[in-house]
């Protein structure tokens, strides 16, 4: 298990995690310095920031919690008296599949809202959808 290597001696709160309690590191010039982390002292200090090395995982998760959280609930029907019309119009027809149906109550909602009504040219547009293909 990885993750019990990237543990070891982190789970002690007294040993540096940087240098492990050897007080000393050896940078990539080969050259043997005190660890800057503990200064020497070989015990763990609050101030590396390496706490969350292993808490990094969940972190994953945040974004598609935060879409979820923060998108407003779409309204699934229209709010005008001509969407509402036209969208049970839709609903009622015959010759359409559901999802077609499904898409076109979508289309006037989302008409409504950039447009604030649904205007005839867009009730026409949509009822010629409803209508079986000759
Ligand atoms: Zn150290």
């Amino acid at each position: 298990m990885p993750d019990e290597t990237q543990r070891r001696g982190f789970g002690d709160d007294e040993t540096c995690r940087v240098c492990g309690g050897d007080r000393r590191i050896q940078n990539s010039f080969g050259v043997i310095a005190t660890c800057p982390s503990c200064h020497g002292s070989g015990r763990r200090t609050e101030t590396t920031g390496l706490r969350d090395v292993t808490k990094t995982k969940p972190s994953h998760y945040q974004p598609a919690a935060t879409k979820t959280a923060g998108a407003a609930p779409r309204p699934t029907w229209p709010t005008t008296h001509e969407g509402g019309k036209l969208a049970t119009e839709v609903q009622a027809s015959t010759t359409c599949t559901t999802d077609v149906k499904a898409k076109l109550v979508r289309e006037i909602i989302d008409y409504e809202q950039s447009h604030g009504q649904c205007t005839q040219t867009f009730i026409k547009k949509v009822r010629k959808q409803l209508r079986p293909p000759t």
